[in-house]
C-alpha cells in the first residue's frame, strides 16, 4: 500500500495544490493536522483535503480555530491568524474541524499517526533525545508526526537501543526533489513529512512524503510552489505580514 502523508498545510492552497500535482499515485492519504491557521484559504484547503480521504488527526491550530481551546500558549501572530480564520470558516468547515480526532490513531496495524507525539498531541518533538525516549516505549514500530514543520526522522534499533537521526539530503534547493530511505524491521521510527504550508527547516519548498508498505520505503519530497501568490493573499486578507514573509524564508 502506498500512503501519501501530509501535515501542517496551514490553509496554504498554492502549496497544497503543488504537492498534489507532484505526488505519485497512492492508495491512501493520511493528514497529520494543522490543516488551517496562518494561510489565507482555510475553507478551500479543508474542502480539498477532505476529498483526499478521511484519515486525519487534529492539530493545535485546528483546535484553536474550531474554538475548542483558548489562545493561551499561542503567540500574538498565531492568535491573530486564529481569530481571522474563525471569521472565515464556513459552518460546514467549522463542524468538520470540531469533529477531528485527537491522535494517536492507528489506521493501519503497526503504524500510528499523531500531530505532536503519541503521549501529547501538542508536544514538539524537536531533538533526538526526546524522540528516542518516545521510541523506546512506542506502541507501534512506525509513528508519523508533524507539528514542528521540520522534515526529518528519528529511529531506535530495538535490540541495541541505538538511535539515529534521519535528515533528507537534497541535491539542490530548486525544483522538485525526492529523498528515499528504506525502513528496517528491527527498528522503531518516528517520521515527520515536514510542513506543506509553512516550512521551518530553512527550505521554503513545500514538504510531504510517501510511505510504501510494500518495500518499506519512505520518500521525502520538496516541491516549489507559487510563494508570491500565497503571500499576496495573506497580505490582502489583512493577516500579519510576518506570515507572508516567512514563507519565502522557510523558517
Ligand atoms: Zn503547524
Amino acid at each position: 500500500m502506498r500512503i501519501l502523508v501530509l501535515s501542517d498545510i496551514h490553509a496554504n492552497l498554492e502549496a497544497l495544490e503543488a504537492c498534489l500535482d507532484a505526488a505519485p499515485a497512492c492508495d491512501r492519504v493520511f493528514n497529520l493536522g494543522d490543516v488551517v491557521g496562518y494561510g489565507a484559504n482555510p475553507n478551500e484547503v479543508i474542502e480539498r483535503s477532505r476529498k483526499l480521504g478521511n484519515i486525519f488527526v487534529r492539530g493545535n491550530h485546528d483546535k484553536a480555530c474550531a474554538g475548542l481551546i483558548s489562545l493561551e500558549g499561542f503567540n500574538p501572530i498565531a492568535s491573530l491568524a486564529v481569530l481571522w480564520t474563525q471569521q472565515q470558516l464556513a459552518p460546514e468547515t467549522l463542524e468538520f474541524l470540531r469533529a477531528l480526532p485527537a491522535g494517536p490513531i492507528s489506521p493501519v496495524e503497526g503504524l500510528q499517526c499523531v500531530h505532536g507525539s503519541a503521549r501529547d498531541e501538542d508536544e514538539y518533538v524537536m531533538v533526538a533525545r526526546e524522540a528516542y525516549a518516545l521510541l523506546a516505549q512506542s506502541a507501534a514500530p512506525l509513528t508519523f508526526f508533524g507539528h514542528t514543520h521540520i522534515q526529518c526522522g528519528f529511529c531506535v534499533q530495538k535490540q541495541t537501543q541505538l538511535g539515529q537521526v534521519i535528515v533528507p539530503n537534497y541535491q539542490t534547493a530548486q525544483n522538485t526533489q525526492k529523498f528515499q530511505i528504506y525502513l528496517r524491521e528491527d527498528t522503531n521510527y518516528m517520521i515527520n513529512p515536514g510542513s506543506i504550508g509553512q516550512p521551518r527547516d530553512n527550505d521554503p519548498r513545500a514538504a510531504f512524503m510517501l510511505y510504501d508498505s510494500g518495500d518499506l520505503s519512505i520518500t521525502f519530497y520538496r516541491v516549489p510552489y507559487n510563494i508570491p501568490v500565497a503571500q499576496k493573499k495573506i497580505r490582502a486578507a489583512g493577516l500579519p505580514d510576518r506570515l507572508a514573509d516567512r514563507l519565502a524564508e522557510g523558517h
